[in-house]
């Protein structure tokens, strides 16, 4: 696609109120591809205002007629989709055939259960003697990242539309493109002028400034657990909405009743997807200390194979970055069984597929959200040396649980502090809550729950 020199604002193509710019580098060849205006203060406040008079008349309009827009979006971004996969390829770096599958496929799906859901919600109920209305939350902030560039909009805006909330959006400086894109299937879908708009900038700069503007009602977040602190303290010190989707360090408990060849393979693809850039990667293997060297034999070979399919890090910064936490590893006494830090080729932010064995509990490695393609394989004596070693994390995301009987799985399952876990390699659903336990976030998106976020109650009595 061809880049906006301008931000989406009241159903059109503004310029923006300052002439700085963001360069949009494609990470697996270095070069510049794109430049996009950095928003300013000046540029958000323009928007949240937009937000606010469009709120009314997009929180009066009918459940069905909401459900209807929805639809029609869903249906441009199935239509766009290659066009889709190839602007995240070009400004993440994910390798294509993911990027159809998973960046262009997910957020699909995500727009689509939304539009269902706009449709057959119970917005007002009976209690007693009280009818209870789910009214929208007002305007929203959503601030995102990079690393799943469409389907963090998609899951933060199809619900905020569901609901009747107005949306301004600041994305990941590193993917604006797909940002772009975006508001122009919003545009083609037909949804009203200044329901949502599209402010590109810097986090320090417009996102800042989004997430301190009095004229927003909820601020929804997914990155960083040190900025998720930060918006938190501001939206708590204007008693003010928020969402925060944040980091993660999530086990993968292989148990010893488990197929440890297939759950050792699944956990290094589930790492390795999207070069380890995933908040919710099993980053951690737990493995019983009787099957401990086979499991890291075949890790080791899981990820030799992978080779060559990882695409890069999203920018220098991250790839230095990750290189370093490798360093770190060895530093600290970890085993390098796979890949390493020397960078792979000579051009592009790639790092190999790297496994870790001898990785401990307390160890950097095992302890901070790493997001490279980097598996740390810990050993446990029994299984409640796996629920303390699991648990031993300030992080409560994701993680899996492998047993050879389900109901095995089931009970360690629900003795982890953490928001999701996949039962012997359970799929992907889009309907399911996600959302953190502990410093992982606070709030639920996708489904009911990610809608409901975006909703408040009134109850008028008789
Ligand atoms: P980040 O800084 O937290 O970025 C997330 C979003 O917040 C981006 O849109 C960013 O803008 C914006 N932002 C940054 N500083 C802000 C501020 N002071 N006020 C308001 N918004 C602000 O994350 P990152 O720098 O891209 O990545 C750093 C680390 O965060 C990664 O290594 C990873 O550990 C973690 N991370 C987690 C997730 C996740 O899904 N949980 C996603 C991405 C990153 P800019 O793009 O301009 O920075
Ligand atoms: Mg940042």
């Amino acid at each position: 696609m061809k880049a906006h020199n301008g931000m989406y604002i009241d159903g059109a193509w503004r310029p923006a109120a300052g002439r700085d710019t963001i360069a949009v580098v494609n990470p697996a060849d270095e070069q510049v591809i794109a430049e996009v205006p950095a928003g300013t203060a000046e540029d958000v406040d323009a928007a949240v205002r937009v937000a606010r008079a469009a709120l009314p008349a997009w929180a009066a309009t009918a459940p069905a007629e909401r459900a209807a827009r929805i639809a029609a979006l869903r249906d441009v971004l199935v239509a766009r989709k290659d066009e889709i996969a190839e602007t995240v390829t070009a400004e993440l770096g994910a390798p294509l055939p993911f990027s159809q599958a998973v960046h262009a496929g997910v957020p699909v799906l995500v727009a689509g259960s939304y539009a269902e859901r706009a449709a057959s919600y119970a917005f007002e109920e009976k209690v007693g003697n009280s009818t209870v209305y789910a009214e929208p939350v007002g305007v929203v902030g959503a601030i995102t990242p990079w690393n799943y560039p469409l389907h963090q909009i998609v899951a933060k805006v199809a619900p905020a539309l569901a609901a009747g909330c107005t949306v301004v959006l600041k994305p990941a400086e590193d993917t604006p493109l797909t940002a772009q894109l975006f508001a122009e299937a919003v545009h083609e879908a037909g949804i009203p002028a200044g329901v949502f708009n599209l402010v590109t900038g810097l986090g320090p700069v417009a996102g800042q400034a989004l997430a301190e503007h009095e004229g927003v009602d909820l601020v929804s977040f997914t990155g960083s657990t040190a900025v998720g602190k930060q918006i938190g303290a501001t939206a708590g010190a204007a008693v003010k909405r928020v969402a925060l989707e944040l980091g993660g360090k999530s086990a993968n408990v292989i148990l010893p009743s488990a197929d440890l060849a297939k759950a050792v393979a699944v956990g290094v693809a589930n790492v390795m997807g999207n070069s380890g850039q995933t908040c919710s990667a099993w980053t951690r293997m737990l493995v019983h200390t009787s099957q401990y060297d086979e499991a890291v034999a075949l890790a080791a070979e899981a990820a030799a194979k992978y080779g060559d399919r990882i695409g890069p890090l999203v920018n220098a910064k991250q790839h230095a970055r990750v290189r370093g936490y490798i360093e770190q590893g060895v530093a600290e006494g970890a085993r390098l069984v796979a890949g390493g830090p020397e960078a792979p080729r000579e051009q592009g932010y790639f790092v190999s597929p790297t496994v870790f064995a001898d990785v401990t509990p307390e160890m950097t490695i095992a302890q901070e959200e790493i997001f490279g393609p980097v598996v740390s394989i810990i050993r446990y004596e029994d299984e409640d040396d796996a629920l303390r070693i699991a648990n031993g994390t300030v992080y409560g995301l994701a993680g899996a649980v492998w047993a050879g009987d389900e109901a095995e799985a089931v009970a360690f399952a629900r003795r982890m502090d953490t928001g999701q876990v996949d039962i012997n390699g359970g799929r992907f659903n889009p309907l399911a809550p996600f959302g953190g336990y502990k410093q992982s976030g606070i709030g639920r998106e996708l489904g009911s729950h990610g809608l409901t976020e975006y909703l408040q109650t009134k109850s008028l009595q008789f």
